[in-house]
């Protein structure tokens, strides 16, 4: 069984609390150059491609990936596990490191 768990890391700037994904050297907003990490469990999806192929991979599955945006203003690449259009709401789960996206119910 694989790790999952509810959101995925952010950080977010000392200084403004500005949020950031993924780390940046220095806050473009402030230039300070301290971060704590903070959890984003909520995206809306904006985008979804489907990688149909990958190099050096012979068993390859289609893989669905959505460009998303957190409910704090981050834009991120995640995995998805379910069908959700652009518009959608979906829930933020990290599997092994990995951001994954998922259908949220209710
Ligand atoms: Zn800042």
């Amino acid at each position: 069984m694989s790790t999952s768990n509810a959101g995925v890391t952010i950080w977010r700037c000392a200084n403004c609390r500005a949020g950031f994904f993924p780390e940046p050297l220095l806050c473009p907003r402030c230039h300070g150059d301290r971060f704590e990490t903070d959890t984003v469990t909520e995206a809306t999806v904006e985008e979804v491609s489907v990688i149909r192929h990958m190099l050096g991979q012979e068993n390859w599955q289609p893989r669905r990936i959505a460009s998303v945006r957190t409910s704090d203003g981050q834009r991120i690449t995640v995995g998805l596990r379910d069908e959700v259009v652009p518009g959608a709401v979906i829930e933020l789960v990290q599997e092994e490191q990995a951001p994954f996206g998922r259908a949220k119910i209710g």
